[in-house]
């Protein structure tokens, strides 16, 4: 099996990710690094992106660092962005949940353990107060869709997916991205896919990318329209479709929680996914990408493959853990260890 056979979307995504985080935006004339965080495979229940570039404001991003690496969940988000500069008993500070508020306590009770809020009880009371305002970090939220191999069934479903995207316009902006192909007119260019969606070719061998269509911002505040299911034709007649109203106070919070996925998660945490714990497991260098390889399979392997399950899976040796391996053999800890600290490093603004 070769490199293109194992997973070409896996690979390519990763490639992307790369790229993105170098490169971020496409063909800008404006100053070259709008700073942006980059993570792979988020989204909502029905809808998850390859990959997302969250824009930030980098004054505002600073500030959100005081709430530590870890995202804020959506109950955090009930509590931390209302929490009141001065003490104040928690059910007059916070907006009603719409849900019971003995898991609000609960929130609140995680929120102290973390260091994120001030807590203190008086007179029988939960009172709470800030100890940081919460930012207004997030600039623009932009989802790409990788399809390194247009063949017919892949731009069906492409074309299906961003149509879906554009209707809610939960993202800022939607991209295409694709292998190039170097023909005259790039096939993507071919497809039948929404106008507002942009198309970006990379050239996989220089990791350039080219943009072949800009893409239309879309109105991320206003109310969106959630496809829920697409009319089909048939011998029949036809089926009508069923669509569902997207309020903006929705989409508003959808894209924080996203946003603070990706503020946790980032797009080196593949291995979590892994096992690089098997000795099979090895990074290895594209440019300043490191991939996924393994050596037993002689491809880059994908998260489903490289799990538990994996035939040719074999736990790597008690004494390998306690050797600071070099990268490209390395026990699961230090390549875990690898890929964090570089995540660390390409958080802009820190
Ligand atoms: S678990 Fe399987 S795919 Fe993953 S490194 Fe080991 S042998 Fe390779």
């Amino acid at each position: 099996m070769t490199d293109a056979d194992a997973d070409p979307e896996f690979v390519f995504e990763l490639r992307t990710c790369r790229w993105a985080e170098r490169e971020w935006p496409p063909a800008s004339t404006e100053s070259p690094s709008t700073p942006a965080i980059v993570a792979r495979q988020l989204g909502t229940k029905r809808r998850r992106w390859d990959t997302l570039v969250v824009e930030v404001d980098p004054e505002e991003f600073r500030r959100r660092a005081n709430f530590g690496r870890e995202r804020l969940d959506s109950d955090l988000l009930d509590v931390i962005p209302d929490a009141p500069a001065d003490w104040e008993y928690y059910r007059d500070a916070l907006p009603d949940p719409g849900y019971p508020w003995r898991y609000v306590r609960e929130t609140i009770h995680r929120a102290d353990d973390r260091g994120i809020l001030d807590v203190r009880k008086r007179n029988n009371r939960i009172e709470i107060r800030r100890k940081w305002a919460y930012p207004d970090w997030v600039e623009r939220v932009v989802a790409i869709e990788n399809k390194p191999d247009l063949d017919a069934s892949a731009a069906r479903d492409l074309a299906a997916q961003v149509e879906y995207d554009v209707a809610l316009s939960l993202a800022d902006e939607v991209w295409v991205a694709t292998r190039e192909t170097g023909e005259r007119v790039e096939p993507a260019l071919l497809e039948n896919l929404p106008v507002e969606v942009g198309i970006l070719t990379i050239d996989t061998d220089s990791r350039d990318a080219s943009v072949e269509w800009f893409p239309r911002s879309l109105d991320a505040d206003a109310p969106g329209t959630l496809i829920r299911e697409r009319g089909e034709e048939t011998d029949y007649g036809s089926a009508a479709s069923r669509f569902d109203y997207a309020d903006p106070e929705w989409k508003a919070r959808k894209r924080l929680e996203i946003a603070e996925r990706a503020y946790e998660k980032g797009w080196r945490a593949f291995a979590e996914t892994m096992r690089p714990d098997c000795r099979h497991f090895r990074l290895r260098r594209e440019g300043r990408t490191l991939l996924p390889y393994c050596p037993a399979k002689d491809c880059h392997q994908t998260s489903s493959a490289c799990s538990g399950s994996c035939p040719d899976f074999s736990p790597e040796p008690p004494q390998w853990r306690t050797k600071n391996w070099p990268i490209e053999g390395g026990p699961g800890k230090g390549i875990r260890r690898l890929l964090e600290n570089r995540r660390e490093r390409n958080r802009p603004g820190e």
